[in-house]
């Protein structure tokens, strides 16, 4: 399975039955536009803004942020770049915006963040809206979302941004709109928002901290911390049902999506839109090019009834191995 895995590149990523598999890279430096493109990438799924905050010693102006996020819509214009709106907080800290909190996984992170300071966000809305002129292939995307106010009050400042921009005469176009699914309150929330979003994108790195309670950075429960906990699978195989119910595009950008034993288990639950890391994108293609949904989901029956991750990861693992 392993063999030279360059010629993939043009491949689809289609499973032995027909299923196509769409299959996007995550990115937030520059440096890392070429590898995705390299392999192969249908688009970016996860642009993660915070990095280029992160890496400047105060808050880039908007001018800045339309040329930093104008490289990367151009590079892979036409295709789909979904922008995730400033995620800090949390371990993100902005170098020039310190926050102390006791529990900051819990606290002021995300979306949270960017509504109690919306000059913040209707500037970034701005200069990504901007550097996407000419291309038309930005989405923009929420992370954190965790209440329907949040939706609704983003909106209203995704809205001005709109008719500022029009206002001053700048032909921008009206971006697709998704929130990420990564704090379980969210998960009930999917069907009350659907209207009001285009898409949806699960964190499962996120998802799988806030279900299980598990701080997804600390050592000392380094063990616990498993995407492949039965309420981690039961709640993805949720999300997913839910989507494909309601016709709502839905994606998974956390690092489940490049993991093997995880991408066997997400399609057969339903899942055909993947971002990971662009170096993960040819294993993780070969692998689906040798898959039959069918036995997926005899594994994935097989898996949920298990309770030890290793056996679980195991019983995959065997799966793969015998796909030859
Ligand atoms: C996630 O939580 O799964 C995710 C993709 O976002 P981040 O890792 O940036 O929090
Ligand atoms: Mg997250």
């Amino acid at each position: 399975l392993d063999a030279d895995l360059a010629p993939l590149k043009n491949l689809p990523a289609e499973t032995l039955d027909g299923e196509q598999v769409a299959l996007l890279t995550n990115t937030g430096l520059l440096a890392d536009i070429s590898p995705g493109l390299e392999r192969g990438a249908e688009g970016i799924g996860l642009y993660r803004s915070e990095i280029p905050f992160m890496v400047h010693h105060n808050f880039p102006t908007e001018e800045e942020q339309q040329i930093t996020y104008r490289g990367v819509l151009g590079a892979y214009a036409p295709k789909p770049v979904t922008m995730r709106i400033l995620d800090i907080g949390g371990d993100k800290p902005l170098p020039y915006f310190p926050i102390t909190e006791e529990n900051p996984f819990l606290g002021w992170r995300g979306i949270r963040f960017t509504l109690d300071y919306t000059n913040i966000m209707l500037e970034q809305l701005r200069a990504m809206m901007l550097a996407s002129r000419g291309h038309n292939n930005l989405k923009v995307m929420i992370p954190m979302f965790s209440r329907e106010d949040e939706l609704q009050r983003f909106l209203q400042i995704f809205e001005l941004a709109i008719t500022q921009l029009r206002d001053e005469g700048r032909d921008i176009q009206r971006p697709q709109v998704g929130v990420m699914i990564e704090v379980p309150s969210a998960l009930w929330l999917i069907s009350r928002v659907r209207d009001q979003v285009d898409f949806i994108s699960i964190g499962s790195n996120d998802l799988t901290q806030y279900l299980l309670a598990v701080d997804r950075n600390n050592s000392r429960v380094a063990s616990l911390y498993d995407s492949l906990h039965p309420s981690v699978l039961m709640a993805l195989k949720f999300i997913i049902m839910e989507a494909n119910r309601l016709k709502l595009p839905v994606s998974l950008c956390g690092e489940m999506a490049g993991d093997p034993v995880s991408v066997v288990l997400l399609l057969a639950m339903g899942l055909r839109q993947l971002s990971m890391s662009a170096y993960k994108i040819p294993r993780i293609k070969s692998l689906i090019r040798h898959l039959d949904i069918n036995d997926c989901q005899n594994v994935l029956d097989d898996v949920l009834k298990l309770s030890d991750e290793k056996l679980m990861r195991q019983r995959v693992e065997d799966f793969i191995k015998g796909l030859g």
